[in-house]
């Protein structure tokens, strides 16, 4: 599609709407000529170019794309209304439209019920299944793996709540003896399952971790903030399919967090988070005199932490949805052609003899170093790590990858040839999130192949 086009429709769609309701002046207090605007521009572009280029597959470091076209004309179109999804009467046009988003998600995931609605953020969705885990297990803990996403611990901080960490096992996945450990001791409420870790992108055993829910009596959350998406790959038939049984399991869980600022297309700031038991909204309830009285309706302000929210972000996701929808053949083909370019690019670094894959990437996460081999030392690779790092951002051919650190323990236990003279190693890792990804591996192969060799 032509954006260029289709921004310049936007502004037309929204001027016409708003032509319905008669001339109105902007205050002379607001007034910017273009001669002015032109020269604050020209200094905002040329600030705008100390970016990395996200958009381009030479870009292969960390979770970081832009949008998809759609996405950014719809929230431009509904930007320029600025709705607030905070409440009905705040733009019921997008808020019908959160919560159609929000039911295809639901519907992804299988769940039979919901309640749920968008949030700024990952952090923030996850912070909210979190407060409802603590109303419904009072005085008990929340655990999660030594490899969940770090603001799990900060917000048990924030809720005052007792977090755990459990240990990860060889492939960075929770260790189900270590948590069952735990779990006996009556200390712990909640379990937050990684379905895709930031790290590394594991996948928790959400399905065999659901037999202790049963035993033990604890909740289950999944964070899917970044893998949620790839439940549109379980049980596919291709090479780039996924076992499907932890993600048919997110179904069962109680709650399940996913971004769609990460791999559904959407800028910043789109979460969501979705409750199984829609009767969780209770936790919620407050009576706030300012926001609601055109509708007896459940406002989304209601069942959300947050109050102000962007309206924009549920055009966005709606819009993108329409033509992108959450299905295996929708953006199930988008997350295909990343996790094959990862398979791909693994594939090429176990036969290479400059790289050496960390592990076996279980999405579209490659994680591989340079300086293996014989007499190979956690220091040694700390250091070629970073060189590649360096030398890909500056010198001609620019890649750019990121890095990711490594305990001496976790290393060991993947390979343990490497001597731990150290107490861990920055290793590198790259995050295939375009299906453009696909189509460059071999060159992006080819490329950090010749930054890795001993010079
Ligand atoms: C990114 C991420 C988060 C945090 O989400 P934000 O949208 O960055 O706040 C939480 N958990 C996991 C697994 C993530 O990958």
């Amino acid at each position: 599609m032509d954006l260029e086009r289709w921004l310049g429709e936007a502004v037309h769609a929204i001027g016409d709407w708003s032509a319905g309701f008669g001339p109105s002046q902007p205050h002379p207090s607001l007034e910017v000529s273009d001669e002015a605007f032109a020269a604050a521009f020209a200094e905002f572009a040329r600030r705008m170019t100390d970016n990395y280029p996200f958009f381009h597959p030479r870009y292969a470091g960390q979770m970081l794309k832009p949008p998809h076209p759609v996405a950014v004309t719809g929230y431009l179109a509904a930007m320029l209304i600025n709705p607030n999804n905070h409440a009905l009467d705040g733009g019921p046009a997008t808020a019908a439209m959160e919560r159609e988003a929000v039911a295809q998600l639901a519907a992804m995931f299988g769940l039979p019920t919901h309640l749920g609605h968008l949030t700024s953020s990952g952090t923030i969705a996850n912070l909210e299944a979190l407060f409802v885990a603590r109303e419904l297990h009072p005085g008990r803990g929340i655990a999660y793996s030594s490899e969940a996403h770090y603001t799990h611990s900060r917000m048990c901080g924030v809720l005052g709540v007792e977090g755990h960490a459990v240990p990860a096992d060889s492939a960075g996945r929770i260790h189900l003896g270590a948590l069952e450990d735990l779990l006996r001791t009556g200390r712990v409420g909640t379990v937050v399952l990684t379905a895709g870790t930031t790290s590394l992108g594991a996948v928790d055993p959400v399905d065999e971790a659901l037999a202790l829910r049963d035993r033990y009596g604890v909740r289950i959350h999944v964070d899917a903030a970044y893998g949620g998406f790839f439940t549109l790959l379980a049980g596919a038939a291709g090479r780039e399919g996924l076992p499907a049984a932890p993600w048919r399991a997110i179904a069962e869980c109680d709650s399940v967090v996913v971004d769609p600022h990460k791999h559904g297309l959407q800028p910043y700031g789109c979460g969501a988070v979705l409750f199984r038991d829609p009767g969780v909204g209770r936790f919620y309830l407050h009576d706030s005199p300012y926001t609601y009285f055109t509708s007896t309706d459940l406002h989304l302000g209601e069942i959300s932490l947050e109050c102000s929210r962007a309206g924009a972000s549920a055009a966005a996701l709606w819009l993108t949805f329409r033509l992108l929808p959450p299905t295996p053949g929708g953006l199930g083909q988008v997350l295909a052609a990343g996790r094959r370019a990862a398979l791909d690019w693994s594939d090429l670094i176990e036969t290479s003899e400059v790289l050496a894959l960390y592990q076996r990437p279980e999405l579209d996460i490659v994680s591989y170093f340079p300086g293996a081999g014989p007499g190979a030392t956690l220091s040694g690779i700390d250091q070629a790590s970073e060189r590649v790092l360096r030398a890909g951002m500056t010198e001609p051919d620019l890649v750019y990858l990121s890095t990711l650190r490594a305990g001496a323990e976790a290393f060991r236990a993947r390979h343990p040839g490497v001597a731990a003279d150290a107490a861990g190693a920055r290793i590198l890792r790259s995050v295939l999130m375009k299906p453009e990804h696909e189509q460059y591996v071999p060159h992006l192969h080819a490329r950090v192949e010749e930054l890795a060799r001993p010079r």
